[in-house]
């Protein structure tokens, strides 16, 4: 029998590519400011980040098949208590501020796979997209503290974010994709099959 070919594998080689870049540009602008994560106070694994790809969806499930049996069943059981802690918070109207169910003794489990967004967060950056005002933002809590009196530094976020929405039109036309996605990490892995009946 012939094998199905995997539709996925040649936008995954250049999904790495674009986060490689994402990388090398969010480390100049950190090395600019003196900005590093390390021994910080607060964890940007409480924030509640929403991811909007397919492609980012099925790398995660990439790294997620490789981990060991039992530290995906532990994964599994606490991004269920998260997502139900997010519910109850929401009832409460409180805003959800909910550890990611990847984040294992401070440090993610996935760090290879992490999305895009993970990659980004906290440095001061600007966005220009396309047909409104372009905005800048101030960057994480921390950093506003820590970057002080720095000059600024230009972090333009636009290139990368268009680059990951043309390759996840690419892949959404290749695999016939119509449905919208927007997923926090916990979602997504309640997602993943292989799930143990
Ligand atoms: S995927 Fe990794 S880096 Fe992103 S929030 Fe979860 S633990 Fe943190």
């Amino acid at each position: 029998m012939t094998p199905t070919p995997d539709i996925t594998a040649p936008f995954i080689g250049r999904l790495k590519t674009l986060y490689a870049d994402m990388d090398a540009a969010y480390r100049k602008a950190a090395d600019h400011y003196g900005f590093h994560c390390r021994g910080c106070e607060d964890n940007c694994c409480l924030t509640r980040f929403f991811h909007h790809t397919h492609l980012e969806h099925r790398y995660l499930r990439e790294g997620f098949r490789r981990l060991p049996d039992a530290l995906r069943e532990e994964i599994r059981e606490r991004a269920d208590l998260a997502r139900q802690q997010t519910a109850a918070a929401e009832k409460e109207g409180a805003p959800p501020r909910i550890m990611c169910p990847l984040n294992g003794e401070g440090w993610c489990r996935l760090y290879d796979y992490r999305p895009m967004i993970c990659r980004l967060h906290g440095i001061a950056h600007e966005v220009h997209p396309p047909g409104r005002p372009a905005f800048r933002s101030p960057g994480c809590a921390v950093f506003s503290r820590r970057a002080a009196g720095r000059d600024d530094f230009r972090f333009d976020r636009t290139p990368f974010y268009r680059a990951m929405a043309l390759l996840e039109n690419e892949l959404r036309q290749a695999a016939g994709i119509t449905v919208k996605l927007k997923m926090t990490v916990a979602d997504m892995i309640a997602t993943f099959e292989d799930r143990p009946s």
